[in-house]
């Protein structure tokens, strides 16, 4: 469930994907609207293509923003307009005889990753979802980690500074003001500001709101000073983090997910980098910093993967 749009598949009990959809989320017309939308999805799988609601076993849904797994109930989303204590569970269960279960964006991506893509077999996993913002989820000796209120792995707001970018979170400095797509293009324009030149300049007619991170790959691969200066110090300070997480934790793998991981080895040579020198060396040696495998898949196969373990728990 996404802030555009619903993306959403069925799969088969071996995991194959039997159909796939997307449509609009149209979130501004309100929760009892998205919950239709939801609803319409599912009709478009099912029913649309004469495949029984009786023969569907359960649904998983990743849900942005703070939330009870075990209640099913989404407390807060943030790009939802009024999207708030909506029990989602309760509210699809007048419809459909299987059962539902909700859990958190990010979770939902691990899932997929660590039971069908790149950290699969592993025991001790964090994802990083690197996009708009930055995220992350953790399996710790096979076990997906929720913590009090649901919502460990918030790595996005781990301090780096004691002064820094402000953050909607109340605090400021936080990686995710840095380490994101819109994080990368504010240190890029930052610099411009300080009256820095890159190549970017020119194919924006000089308008820094049309910078993208994008942009800042392709100016790396022209050897663009600027956009490599960005880089380094956006994959630096990711290293920085991950040391801490990796000394934290002791996991076997790091997978890096979302939008940002496109920009590959470009930033992941900085971030191993520093993992090299600054993380514990016995801790660091034994871990793997790897891309995810599924790509736009990790979610929906991960929601999936999700249900069909919690329905057999
Ligand atoms: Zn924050």
């Amino acid at each position: 469930m996404g802030g555009t749009n619903i993306k959403a598949a069925l799969f088969d009990t071996g995991f194959a994907a039997v159909g796939e959809v997307s449509v609009p989320t149209e979130a501004a017309e309100g929760p009892e609207h998205v919950l239709g939308r939801i609803r319409y999805a599912i009709k478009l799988l099912t029913e649309d293509k004469g495949i029984g609601l009786q023969s569907v076993t359960c649904m998983g849904m990743g849900v942005p923003g703070l939330l009870d797994p075990r209640e099913g109930l989404s407390l807060f989303s943030p790009n939802f307009p009024g999207w708030e204590q909506v029990h989602i569970v309760n509210e699809l269960k007048p419809y459909y005889d299987f059962p539902v279960f909700i859990d958190n964006d990010v979770r939902v991506n691990l899932y997929g990753e660590w039971l069908h893509g790149a950290a699969k077999g592993h025991q001790n996993v964090v994802l990083l979802t690197l996009g708009t913002g930055l995220g992350s989820g953790i399996v710790s000796d096979g076990k997906v980690v929720y913590g009090t209120t649901f919502s460990a792995g918030e790595i996005g707001h781990m301090n780096m500074y004691r002064q820094g970018r402000p953050c909607r979170c109340g605090s400021s400095g936080c990686l995710g003001r840095y380490v994101s797509a819109v994080g990368m293009v504010n240190t890029l324009k930052e610099k411009l500001g300080e009256g820095r030149s890159s190549i970017i300049q020119t194919w924006t007619s000089g308008d820094n709101e049309r910078i993208t991170a994008l942009m800042i790959s392709e100016a790396y691969d022209l050897e663009d000073g600027l956009a490599m200066e960005v880089m380094h110090e956006t994959g630096t300070l990711l290293g920085f983090g991950l040391a801490n997480v990796i000394n934290l934790l002791n996991p076997e793998v790091i997978v890096i997910g979302g939008g940002m991981s496109a920009a590959g080895e470009r930033l992941l040579r900085s971030v191993r980098a520093t993992v090299k020198e600054h993380a514990l060396k016995l801790s660091a040696s034994k871990c793997s910093i790897a891309q995810a495998g599924l790509g736009s898949r990790a979610g929906t196969l991960g929601a999936a993967a999700y249900a069909y373990r919690k329905r057999q728990a």
